[in-house]
């Protein structure tokens, strides 16, 4: 049986969109509705053929949903979720994508009391944006960390989780706030490094902003695709999780100053343990098959 039978999306970007092409591919009897608060979004929606429906006003999309999925920047749900609160059916679970939980169950928990929220994050994504970058096999052997409050409803979950589980995702339950601390430092820390890399290269003086480009193939292209992910939100991310964000920031700058010393005092043992042990980790990745195992990102060298 079907997890639910009527879906309404709200933010039809990269993720939203993502969703709304997997459902209809892997459920295609659910209805789809999507909202989107820009209206180019939804006139490029309409015109891509996104929704079974695009609604003009985000309480047209929830009036009969079973399920509303929110895909807004973290720091936009609870303004997304006051919005749609008075068309909202009683019955209607509630569930969202952002890249942090605690914050995010706080905003939709203050202004949706009485509902079941359930919320999750697949941890799946490119450094695009937008309804047209999306594509429904995003989430096909990705993780997606359903992460319910306490108390919450066992069979409003399980729905969740299957509904996750049939778009091709592999589920994980997890603590709201464990959530947290474990994606600041799978993916929020390296999204700042790379953010500060960039920046850093992009500001010298004594090499040319050419040079950097011409010569990126030594590593620095690598960070540049972390880099170039969303502004808004990945804004909304530091400021939204910044408790563990800045606890994982505090360990990663003692790390960097052990090796800033390893370096200066010529320890090449200290370096080289480092290095084989990370390369482990590298090795851990491929197997288990979130990496592919091609060299150098499988790029081509002919
Ligand atoms: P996106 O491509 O920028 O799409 C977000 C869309 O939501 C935009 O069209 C935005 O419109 C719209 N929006 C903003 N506020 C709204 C509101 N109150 N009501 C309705 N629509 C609103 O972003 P995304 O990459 O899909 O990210 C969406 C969520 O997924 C975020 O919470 C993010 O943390 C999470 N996530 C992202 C990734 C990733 O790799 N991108 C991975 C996993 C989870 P405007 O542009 O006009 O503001």
């Amino acid at each position: 049986m079907l997890p639910f039978a009527r879906v309404a999306i709200i933010g039809l970007g990269l993720i939203g969109s993502s969703l709304a092409r997997a459902i209809r591919e892997a459920m295609p009897t659910v209805r789809v509705t999507g909202y989107d608060a820009d209206p180019d979004v939804r006139a490029v929606a309409r015109a891509i053929d996104l929704c079974d429906d695009v609604t003009d006003t985000a309480g047209a999309c929830v009036t009969d949903a079973e399920l509303v999925v929110l895909c807004v920047p973290v720091r936009a749900m609870g303004a997304a979720a006051a919005e749609i609160a008075v068309d909202l059916p009683d019955e209607a679970v509630i569930s969202d994508v952002g890249s942090c939980k605690a914050d995010v169950l706080a905003q939709l928990t203050a202004v949706l009391p009485d509902h079941r929220i359930i919320p999750a994050h697949p941890v799946a994504g490119t450094e695009n944006s937008g309804p047209e970058a999306g594509f429904a096999r995003l989430f096909r052997r990705r993780w997606c960390i359903v992460t319910p409050p306490a108390g919450a409803d066992p069979a409003a979950v399980e729905r969740v989780a299957e509904l996750w589980r049939r778009v091709g995702a592999d589920v994980e339950m997890m603590d709201p706030q464990h959530h947290d601390l474990v994606l600041a430092v799978t993916s929020h820390l390296p999204h700042l490094i790379a953010y500060t890399i960039v920046g850093t290269a992009s500001d010298l003086e004594g090499v040319t902003r050419s040079e950097v480009i011409k010569y990126s193939a030594g590593g620095f292209r690598d960070f540049t695709r972390i880099a170039a992910s969303d502004p808004t939100m990945w804004r909304d991310v530091f400021l939204a999780n910044k408790d563990a964000v800045l606890e994982m920031l505090q360990r990663f700058s003692e790390d960097l100053s052990a090796l800033q010393r390893a370096i200066r005092w010529n320890d090449g043992d200290a370096l080289f343990n480092l290095f084989t042990r990370t390369r482990a980790i590298r090795r851990s990745i491929v197997e288990q098959g979130q990496d592919d195992p091609a060299p150098d990102f499988g790029r081509r060298h002919d």
